[in-house]
Parts: C-alpha cells; sequence; structure tokens
C-alpha cells in the first residue's frame, strides 16, 4: 500500500541494506528531533513560568513605587494650595485688616469720583512698599475692587481703573454676594492663578473687596523638592476660548501633549528652578506622551500618573485635575519628575530575567541530551532484540514471529507463501582455511548480497550459523524457485573475496494443512536434497495435489 504512495515508491526500489542504513539514520534523527522538543517545550514551559512570575514581581514593585510617588504629589499638592491659602490670609491680615485702610476704601465707596482718585493714591502709596515685597512671594496681583465688581487700583496696573469684571470674575461676584472670603484657582482674561478675594466690611457694610493672587509658579515652589523636577499648567481650550477675549488669546499657545489644552505663555516663561528638568526633554515627554496617551487624557482624570522613558531616563508624569472656583475642571497642573527608582527595578528585572533564561537554557540542553540518550538506548535495546549481532539481519525468533503472521494473512486472502533456507557450502573449510575472522566477514558479505537481491516484502533472517532463511510472502512455488536460483548465482559469482563459495538452497510452499514447522521442516528437507546431490543447486518441493 504505502508503497504506491509517491514518497514510499522511492524508498521501496532501494536495494535493502541501503533502506537498512537509511533506516537507521532516519530514527537517529528522529530521536534527536524528539529530544529536541521535549527540550524546547520544557524551556518555553519553564520561561514562560519564570518571566510571568518575575514580571509580576516587577510590576507589583513598580506599581507600589509609582504609586508612593504619586500620592506623594497629591498630598504635596493638596498641602500647597492650603499653604497658599494660609499666605494669602496672612498678607490679609497684617496689612490689609487695618482701620485706616478700610475707612479709606469706605471713603472712596462713598465719595465722588476726585475723592476716589485721591483715596486710590493714598491707598498706592501705603501699599505700594508691601507690593513690592509681596511680589517676591510670586504674589501678581494685589488688586481692589469696590462693591459690584468695580475695578478701584490694580498694583500691578495703577492707570488701569473702573472697569466691571464681575461678569468675568465670578470670585468677585459671590464675595459680593456672601460677604464671606473666597479662594481657589482662577482662570482670567489675562492671568490665571490661584486667587484669594476677601470681603471689606467697614461698620457693616461692605465697601469693597481685595484680590490677593498668586501666580501658578507659587504651587510649583512650593510643591518641588529635590528631585529632577518640571511643572506644567494645561488649560482646556474651550474653557479659554469661553473667558479670554479673542485679542488676549495671544497669551495661551497649544501644548504639544494635546490639542484641546492650551498653556499659558506667561507660566510658561517662567525661569525654571536650578534642578529642573531641562525644557528640551520635557519637549520629549510631551512627544511620547502625546503619541500613547492622548486619548486617556482628553478623558477626565482626578489624578493620572504615565511613566514615559526618554532617553533611558523613566520619568513619572503627574496629571493634578485643577478645578476652579465654581469647582469646574479647568486643566490639570502637570508634574515631571525623573524617576531613577523604575530604572533600578528595570535593570534588576532585565538581569533576574538574563540568569533565570541562561539557567533554563542549560537545564533545557540537560533535558535534551538526556533525552536524546534515552531514546537511543531504548531503541538500541529494542534493535538488539530484533536483530542478529553479527549480520544486523533479523533474528531467528523475529522471523518465527513473521512467519506464523504471514501463514495466517496467506490462509486468510489466499495469497501464495515460499520459503528459500539456504547454507553455505563447506563453510568450515572457510574457517579452517582463512580463520574466524574471515568466515564472519564472508557471513556478513553473504547477507549484504542477499539483502541486495531481495524487495522490501520479502523476510530475510540468519537461521543459525552460516543457514539462512527467506520469506517470500505472495510468490508462489515457480517463482520462489527463480528467485532462489537467482540469489544463488549472486552468491557463486561474488568477488567480494579471493574466496569463491557455493550454498545449497531448499525451497517450499505453503500447503493449504502447513503450520510454520511443517513448511520450514519441508524447506530443510529440499536444502538436504540439495546438499546430497552435489551442493550449490537449488532443490524444490514438488507442487502441491490436493
Ligand atoms: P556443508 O556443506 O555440509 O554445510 O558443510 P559445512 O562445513 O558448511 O557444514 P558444517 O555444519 O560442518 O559446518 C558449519 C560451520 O560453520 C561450523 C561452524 O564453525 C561454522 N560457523 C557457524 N557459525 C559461524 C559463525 O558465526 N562464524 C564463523 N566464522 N563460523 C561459523
Ligand atoms: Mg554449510
Ligand atoms: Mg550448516
Amino acid at each position: 500500500m504505502l508503497c504506491k504512495q509517491t514518497f514510499w515508491k522511492k524508498y521501496c526500489s532501494m536495494p535493502t541494506s541501503f533502506k537498512h542504513n537509511r533506516f537507521i539514520k532516519w530514527r537517529s534523527f528522529s530521536s534527536k528531533r524528539l529530544a529536541f522538543l521535549v527540550a524546547i517545550s520544557v524551556f518555553i514551559f519553564l520561561s514562560s513560568l519564570s518571566f510571568w512570575v518575575s514580571f509580576s514581581n516587577y510590576d507589583t514593585q513598580k506599581q507600589h513605587l509609582i504609586n508612593y510617588s504619586s500620592h506623594y504629589e497629591i498630598n504635596s499638592f493638596s498641602a500647597s494650595k492650603k499653604a497658599l491659602n494660609i499666605h494669602a490670609k496672612t498678607i490679609f491680615q497684617t496689612s490689609i485688616y487695618k482701620d485706616d485702610i478700610f475707612q479709606l476704601m469706605a471713603k472712596a465707596y462713598h465719595g465722588n469720583s476726585q475723592v476716589k482718585d485721591e483715596v486710590r493714591a493714598e491707598l498706592y502709596r501705603k501699599l505700594h512698599p508691601i507690593y513690592q515685597l509681596l511680589q517676591l512671594e510670586h504674589i501678581r496681583q494685589l488688586h481692589f475692587h469696590l462693591p459690584g465688581g468695580i475695578s478701584f487700583l490694580r498694583f500691578h496696573r495703577p492707570a488701569k481703573y473702573g472697569d466691571n469684571i464681575s461678569s468675568v470674575r465670578y470670585s468677585i461676584t459671590q464675595v459680593n454676594k456672601t460677604k464671606a472670603p473666597i479662594s481657589g484657582f482662577e482662570e482670567g482674561r489675562i492671568f490665571n492663578g490661584f486667587r484669594h478675594v476677601f470681603p471689606i466690611i467697614y461698620k457693616d457694610e461692605l465697601v469693597g473687596t481685595v484680590e490677593i493672587s498668586f501666580s501658578v509658579d507659587a504651587i510649583y515652589e512650593l510643591m518641588t523638592h529635590s528631585n529632577r523636577e518640571f511643572y506644567k499648567l494645561l488649560l482646556k481650550k474651550d474653557v479659554i476660548n469661553q473667558k479670554v477675549f479673542s485679542s488676549e488669546r495671544q497669551n495661551y499657545v497649544p501644548s504639544t501633549i494635546s490639542d484641546n489644552f492650551l498653556v499659558d505663555k506667561a507660566v510658561e516663561g517662567m525661569k525654571s528652578h536650578i534642578n529642573a528638568i531641562p525644557k528640551p526633554k520635557i519637549q520629549k515627554i510631551n512627544q511620547a506622551l502625546r503619541e500613547t496617551f492622548l486619548k486617556q487624557l482628553d478623558r477626565e482624570c482626578n489624578s493620572c500618573y504615565f511613566i514615559i522613558n526618554v532617553d533611558q531616563t523613566y520619568y513619572l508624569v503627574n496629571f493634578f485635575q485643577l478645578e476652579n472656583i465654581q469647582k469646574i475642571p479647568v486643566g490639570y497642573i502637570v508634574n515631571y519628575q525623573e524617576e531613577p527608582g523604575i530604572k533600578l527595578i528595570t535593570e534588576n528585572f532585565l538581569q533576574h530575567m538574563l540568569i533565570n533564561e541562561l539557567l533554563l537554557f542549560i537545564i533545557s540542553l540537560l533535558v535534551f541530551f538526556f533525552i536524546r540518550n534515552q531514546i537511543r538506548q531504548r531503541r538500541l535495546l529494542h534493535k538488539m532484540a530484533r536483530t542478529d549481532n553479527l549480520t544486523g539481519l533479523t533474528n531467528r525468533s523475529i522471523f518465527k514471529r513473521a512467519l506464523s503472521e504471514n501463514i495466517k494473512r496467506s490462509n486468510k486472502k489466499q495469497w501464495p507463501l515460499s520459503l528459500i533456507f539456504f547454507d553455505i557450502d563447506h563453510f568450515k573449510n572457510i574457517n579452517d582455511t582463512y580463520g574466524h575472522l574471515v568466515g564472519d566477514k564472508v557471513l556478513k558479505k553473504v547477507a549484504r548480497n542477499i539483502e541486495d537481491g531481495l524487495t522490501h516484502k520479502d523476510i530475510f533472517a540468519r537461521w543459525g550459523g552460516e543457514e539462512f532463511v527467506v520469506l517470500l510472502p505472495n510468490t508462489d512455488l515457480h517463482n520462489a524457485e527463480k528467485v532462489a536460483e537467482r540469489l544463488r548465482h549472486k552468491l557463486e559469482t561474488m568477488t567480494d573475496f579471493d574466496i569463491q563459495i557455493t550454498s545449497s538452497f531448499g525451497v517450499s510452499d505453503l500447503r493449504p494443512d502447513d503450520t510454520a514447522e511443517s513448511l520450514m521442516q519441508r524447506g530443510d528437507e529440499m536444502l538436504y536434497i540439495s546438499k546430497e546431490q552435489g551442493r550449490n543447486r537449488v532443490t524444490a518441493n514438488p507442487p502441491y495435489q490436493a
């Protein structure tokens, strides 16, 4: 059946000895391949396991570190906001909450424009020295207003007053309404910052309000610690577009992180502190953020963080949501900081992985050699149990088994079956003349020559000593005789040695009442007749007469 298929056709047409060698090679290659497959499976399984354990360990460590750093920054952010509030209150209590200042504001409120001008000049004169000092403390605005939100005195722009800012400044409207102080982040037409607005109440009457505002870098200053850091303020584009007059929008530029956010040029332009991460690095981090996290960032998040690797350095980027006084999210304060811990953990993880992989590779190599040897040993034992040591041919017991199976099959399928016994003539003389070793070589040569003269379906075995047997399945007596004659001629004309050998053949064919023993017995008898009749001949049993 197999021989009809393309691959096997080629194999079947090969000489038997060649097939034998090929078979051994194929089997040894297969043992290597099998061992390789087991070893590679062991390697892949253990590697995956090791990677999973190491990675989850690495991930937990990294998460702990990031959570710690991130929480530290979140706490630092809220503590800094509180600190600014306390700072503003202190300024208000010590410098503004004074009888003469409050009296002046009451006078301005009730006075005509001339009185207002006088009061404005007086107020400016009194508070200007303090304002100068406060500027060093990141105070951007000290701004007095009259009730209703009418600007009275801007210390940063004293010449501009009288405009009503209540429409754009929720904080001032609110203080006018509640007469209670208010504080928080508030975006403005020109300036964004942490604003604190206090009511000025003189003799139970609201005579004005005062705003003490810190620029965003006041928060940066408070939050900055020893690490290499950087801060940025991102404001939502739609918030700015709503609030800021188009004439003032040139104060904002689009953020490199996302087109939906703007950055305040004034804040951007501020001098970075000495230990800050250089701006070109920040640009690179922002580029990475833009590519990777754009979508996430555009969504609302209370506090998000991202790990960015730029030029072999890990940066932790925290986004703190910024709500304005009205509790509306208006953007983020972005805190960038170098995180050397992550690099350390990552290097540690990679080192572990490398060592693990190396060890696993060695283990797999050992597994490979162990399994290959096991397979080879088992195959050798298996082969030894089936073959004759000297000639490598099928041995007697395996032949007997094959004979019984073939008799059964032939009886069942009504196929003919023939048997050839042959024995080298006067072999004793060869041993005596040339020695046993030469005798052995002759036996091996005989085996190879006969193998080459048979087809793949024939079963050829060493019966014992210098006696061999060939089983010819599906071959009738006439054809078996022909085969025996061909083999006899082959041995007679063998030129491998200077020694000429001849052999005597006995051929028997399967009869309906035959057993393995009777078939062999008849073959042996025919061989005996060949010997009797002068050797180097073929004798077949007479055809069966039913
Ligand atoms: P005949 O023509 O009647 O068969 O004569 P013969 O000499 O071949 O037969 P005999 O049975 O007298 O001798 C067989 C010899 O084969 C005797 C034995 O030493 C030799 N012999 C059997 N097995 C081996 C073997 O494995 N190697 C060698 N070198 N010789 C063997
Ligand atoms: Mg002999
Ligand atoms: Mg013999």
